[in-house]
């Protein structure tokens, strides 16, 4: 079994600086992604609040941020299971480290109604950034109301005939400059107060349930929040009752050498940035483990 003195679970934006750091630090260092570099900014057209850059698209900051892990081991894998010792297991292997830093994000919310599963693919949508092209001249509705609704809402608007946002209070989760940025389009529409019960369609979308009306779009994008996904390593670290890994500000979670960073552990502000601090913070920490300090 390949021995690392750090495994890095995730490589989005705290996995990357986290196996930055560790490098540095001079410890051998192997990180686990399942999907892309990157995480969660890749579903960003545009990011405005990464201080190096005024403007920069999500997929462009991630292959930034790859190049600066080129040399760093890596895999393509899904963790299933963190036991003592520590031993990572994957969907395809075992590997064995002296500390580990779980950085794996968080995943997209879904709606549960009627017709979700079934059009996913087919006019359901969770990434506007991905998917948005498929729907060029055509009206589109996005759910919730929170940044990332807006990011979406304001993407759609610039190649969608008319987005709706509906978003099931009065009051919007998201930073006001965004929504005064979607305020400003006139392509997108407000249904407010507003929830949808059921997405309508034969073989693709062809309308949504709002509020016991029939809403006619090609297109929905759900943007409801996010979830953890730590089922694996419940048995290892502490979670809390909504699922994330229970760690202060000093990234130690409630097992001694396992530590974690981003946007799966309990904090308060969830950006890039704050995802790349946790990165170095638990380097340090696993630093002061791995050293017996
Ligand atoms: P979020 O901030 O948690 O907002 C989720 C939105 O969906 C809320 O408006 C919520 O309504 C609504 N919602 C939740 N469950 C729902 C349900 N079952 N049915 C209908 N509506 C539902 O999620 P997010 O927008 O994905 O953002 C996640 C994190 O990433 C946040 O910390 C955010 O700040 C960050 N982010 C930052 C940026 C940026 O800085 N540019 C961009 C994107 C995301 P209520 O308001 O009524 O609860």
């Amino acid at each position: 079994m390949e021995k690392y003195d750090l495994i890095i679970i995730g490589g989005g934006a705290a996995g990357i600086t986290a196996a930055v750091y560790g490098k540095r630090a001079g410890f051998s260092c192997l990180i686990i992604e399942n999907k892309i570099f990157g995480g969660q900014m890749c579903d960003s057209a545009e990011i405005e609040n990464f201080p190096p850059f005024l403007h920069i698209s999500g997929s462009e900051l991630a292959e930034k941020m790859a190049e600066t892990v080129a040399e760093i081991p890596k895999v393509w894998e899904t963790v299933t299971e963190l036991t003592e010792g520590f031993i990572v297991k994957t969907d395809k292997s075992h590997y064995q480290s002296t500390s580990v830093v779980i950085a794996n994000g968080v995943k997209r919310r879904k709606l549960n109604v009627r017709g979700e599963k079934e059009f996913t693919g087919r006019g359901v949508s969770y990434c506007a950034i991905c998917d948005g092209n498929f729907f060029c001249g055509k009206t589109v509705c996005v759910v919730g109301g929170g940044n990332t609704a807006m990011e979406d809402a304001v993407y759609l608007a610039g190649i969608c005939e008319k987005v709706y946002i509906i978003h099931r209070r009065e009051k919007f989760r998201a930073q006001r400059y965004l929504v005064d940025k979607v305020k400003s389009l006139d392509n997108i529409e407000f249904i407010m107060s507003a929830e949808v019960s059921e997405i309508l369609g034969s073989t693709a979308v062809e309308g949504v349930m709002v509020n016991g009306e029939r809403l006619m779009v090609d297109g929905i994008f759900i943007a409801i929040g996010l979830e953890p996904q730590n089922q694996q390593f419940k048995n290892m670290v502490d979670l809390d009752e909504r699922g994330y890994i229970i760690a202060g500000e000093d990234c130690k979670t409630s097992h001694k050498g396992i530590f974690c960073a981003g946007d799966t552990r309990t904090k308060g502000i969830r950006q890039i940035v704050t995802a790349m601090a946790d990165g170095a913070v638990a380097i340090s920490a696993a630093e002061k483990y791995i050293h017996g300090i």
